[in-house]
């Protein structure tokens, strides 16, 4: 899933986006999309921030956050769904779901070919246009639920 070689041609398909918008993929902004795929736990932007902290990449935090939130707005990252307060962005683009542990916010990526294949209700009434259909299901991690054993 998080195979060096894929993250390859990812960072190679986003020079190529940039490039379409007229934009560089300057050494910044690869080691942003990078660190989010590497950290691949749905990072926030202070995490990905602190990841290249300690790569001794100097990057502002602000740079950081609005870089993130360029490469989501270009379908290069996703913008995971945000239990606590910061926004969380996501690696992966392709069709998959989320388990959302209410206790310590981690976000675990699962796949259900049961899921992919629910029909999106209709929303006409809400004046919502649907592009996607991701279902979030909370409840308590395995490592919150052992600590809990432990307690
Ligand atoms: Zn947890
Ligand atoms: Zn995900």
């Amino acid at each position: 899933m998080r195979d060096p070689a894929n993250n390859d041609e990812r960072i190679e398909a986003l020079r190529q986006a940039l490039h379409a918008r007229g934009l560089v993929l300057t050494p910044q902004r690869r080691a942003i999309f990078r660190a989010v795929l590497d950290i691949g736990e749905h990072p926030t932007a202070d995490r990905v921030h602190a990841a290249l902290r300690r790569r001794r990449i100097r990057v502002s935090r602000a740079t950081v956050f609005r870089t993130l939130e360029a490469l989501a707005g270009m379908g290069a990252i996703t913008k995971a769904c945000h239990p606590g307060s910061s926004v969380r962005y996501d690696g992966r683009t392709d069709r998959h779901h989320h388990l959302v542990c209410t206790r310590c916010d981690r976000i675990v990526d699962f796949s259900d070919a049961k899921l992919d294949a629910l029909p999106v209700p209709d929303t006409a009434g809400f004046g919502f246009r649907v592009n996607e259909l991701r279902v979030q299901l909370r409840g308590i991690c395995e490592q919150c639920r052992e600590q809990e054993e432990k307690a």
